[in-house]
């Protein structure tokens, strides 16, 4: 614990004297730490794609825009980095705006099979053969409460993270399970990727946390997908944690609480 001390001289009328204000201000430095932090990763997470294209774009101008190999090269270097800047600022931007003590979400009541399966869908579709996709999914209707974009936003960041970490030919498997007596809908989505170790599994949902920076960014990354995907399911009411081996695949779950029905519709 650190405290502060103020010592306010008063005067009034017949009296005078002295306030002591004792405050506790290990939560404000905290925050202050954070937030310190939080602007050195910004700065840094922009500068390095804005130096790799400054290289490369002094290079072409040298001469190297003539060369036919190395040109196109090049350009799809800036190009890919420009795009993940992209990402990285509208990340920060939904951040941001999830801090804003004003945000709210626009729930509904929505289908979750039906809602998942179209979600699914759009990435199985453009994965050729190179990734299978297994589903075991309830076959009646799960009534929940949510906010589609924010929900389709996890879907995507948790998602599009096992189809980057999977093998060429692995296969991504999608669980979703009603689980009555805790009136929660679990939905799980594990990978046969390269894992992530047992210590660093409650951290990868820290902003900009990654376990291999390099590897992350590589493949396009920002290092706040998870961070968000983690605020977002905390503001519908729901956990989020991730259990993996190294090696063998990562399975990440997050829970949503079940909307009651007021018939009851018991199995
Ligand atoms: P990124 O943009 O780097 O993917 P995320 O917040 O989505 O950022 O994830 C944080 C880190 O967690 C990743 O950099 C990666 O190290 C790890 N990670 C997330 N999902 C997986 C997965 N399915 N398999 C292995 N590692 C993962």
């Amino acid at each position: 614990l650190k405290a502060s001390f103020t010592v306010v001289q008063y005067e009034m009328e017949e009296m005078n004297g002295y306030i002591t204000v004792l405050s506790d201000v290990t939560e404000q430095e905290k925050i202050e730490r954070e937030r310190r932090e939080f602007v050195a990763n910004v700065s840094h997470e922009l500068r390095t794609p804005l130096t790799t294209m400054k290289s490369y774009l002094e290079t072409l101008t040298e001469g190297a825009w003539q060369d036919k190999e190395i040109a196109p090269r090049f350009l799809d270097v800036t190009q890919n980095e420009t795009e993940r800047m992209i990402r990285l600022v509208n990340d920060l931007l939904q951040l941001s705006k999830m801090d804003n003590k004003d945000y709210k979400l626009h729930k509904e009541k929505v289908n979750f099979i039906g809602f998942f399966r179209t979600v699914a869908e759009r990435f199985e579709i453009n994965q050729d053969d190179h990734i299978h996709f297994e589903h075991h999914l309830p076959d009646k209707e799960v009534i929940v409460w949510i906010d589609k974009d924010k929900m389709t936003q996890v879907l995507d960041n948790i998602i599009s993270n096992a189809i980057k970490y999977s093998p060429e030919g692995g296969t991504i498997t999608f669980h979703l399970e009603v689980k009555k007596q805790q009136q929660k809908l679990h939905i799980s989505i594990s990978d046969e990727g390269v894992g992530i170790p047992k210590e660093k599994l409650e951290k990868i949902f820290e902003r900009f946390y990654r376990v291999d920076r390099a590897r992350s960014r590589n493949l396009g990354g920002t290092g706040l997908g998870l961070a968000i995907s983690r605020e977002m399911i905390d503001a519908h009411g729901g956990e989020i944690w991730a259990d993996s081996k190294e090696g063998e695949g990562t399975k990440v779950t997050f829970t949503l609480p079940l909307l009651k029905q007021p018939q009851g519709d018991e199995e």
